[in-house]
């Protein structure tokens, strides 16, 4: 509707998604967190079972909007959109999530990194729709931080950054995720950072070696905000979030 409110977009036909119902619905198992596409933000935010397994999208919701504009918003309308900024494209990416998009007769599943094409693009054919987002379920025990920049608190983010993060038992780094958002067209991983740090203690300059990773992305500039500034964000957040990250991990019980 905003896209319409601007201009952007004038559609010759509109379908309305609302009454199909099989496409809301939260599922829950041991690899993964599954989500119609028409499952509202709101509903996600009060599920007992994404607050048990994946605390973050929660923290990431948070950020998305108001609370009015959570209650109609969906995880589908979200994801679809693509907008660089969206958090929840931000939780896609940092997921590994699966797309599952569906036209007449036959579905296919994508990795999110193939789904976004570029800037408010998809790989959505015009016959398809999207059914279902699959984010894959970490450990029980997991650090995570949602860490995001925005003019006004429900703005879209000019910069976020995530991290899940799990330790081994001599407190090295087993695993981690970041993902940063807003600053590029689409949201990026810091891939050689994820493995570069696995083994490594957490400390100083190993969020340093993060946060520098992330202020090498290549970074967009438009009306509101330079690329240098975009890249400066993305450095403090990305340190913040991995700091916050091991915090948690090691405040939660063995
Ligand atoms: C005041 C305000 C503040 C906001 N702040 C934020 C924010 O901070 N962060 C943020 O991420 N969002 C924000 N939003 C966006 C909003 O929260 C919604 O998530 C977003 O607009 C998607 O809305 P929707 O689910 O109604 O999808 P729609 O608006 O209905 O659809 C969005 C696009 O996706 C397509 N689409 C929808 N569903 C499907 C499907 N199943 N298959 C294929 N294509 C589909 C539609 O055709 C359309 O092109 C804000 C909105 C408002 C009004």
């Amino acid at each position: 509707m905003p896209m319409m409110n601007f201009r952007f977009v004038q559609p010759a036909h509109l379908i309305d998604l609302n009454p199909v119902q099989e496409l809301s619905f939260i599922h829950v198992d041991a690899k993964a967190l599954s989500f119609g596409a028409m499952t509202r933000q709101r509903q996600i935010q009060n599920d007992p079972d994404v607050r048990q397994a994946c605390p973050i999208i929660l923290e990431a919701l948070s950020h998305v909007g108001h609370r009015q504009t959570r209650a109609r918003g969906t995880i589908g309308g979200s994801i679809s959109h693509f907008d660089p900024s969206a958090e929840l494209c931000n939780m896609a990416a940092l997921h590994d999530a699966e797309v599952i998009l569906a036209r007449k007769g036959s579905q296919r599943t994508l990795t999110f990194d193939r789904f976004g094409i570029g800037y408010l693009t998809t790989a959505i054919e015009p016959d398809e729709l999207l059914r279902e987002v699959r984010l894959k379920r970490w450990p029980e025990r997991h650090g995570y931080a949602f860490e995001e920049f925005a003019m006004r608190h429900g703005d879209f983010a000019i910069c976020a950054v995530s991290c899940l993060l799990t330790l081994s038992r001599h407190g090295t780094v087993d695993d981690v995720a970041i993902a940063v958002s807003g600053v590029a067209p689409t949201p990026q991983r810091l891939k050689a950072f994820e493995i570069s740090a696995r083994g490594q203690a957490p400390g100083h300059d190993l969020y340093r070696e993060a946060a520098t990773q992330a202020a090498a992305i290549e970074a967009t500039s438009d009306a509101y905000t330079t690329a240098d500034y975009r890249r400066h964000l993305a450095r403090i957040l990305t340190y913040r979030a991995m700091q916050t990250a091991v915090a948690r991990f090691n405040s939660q019980a063995k």
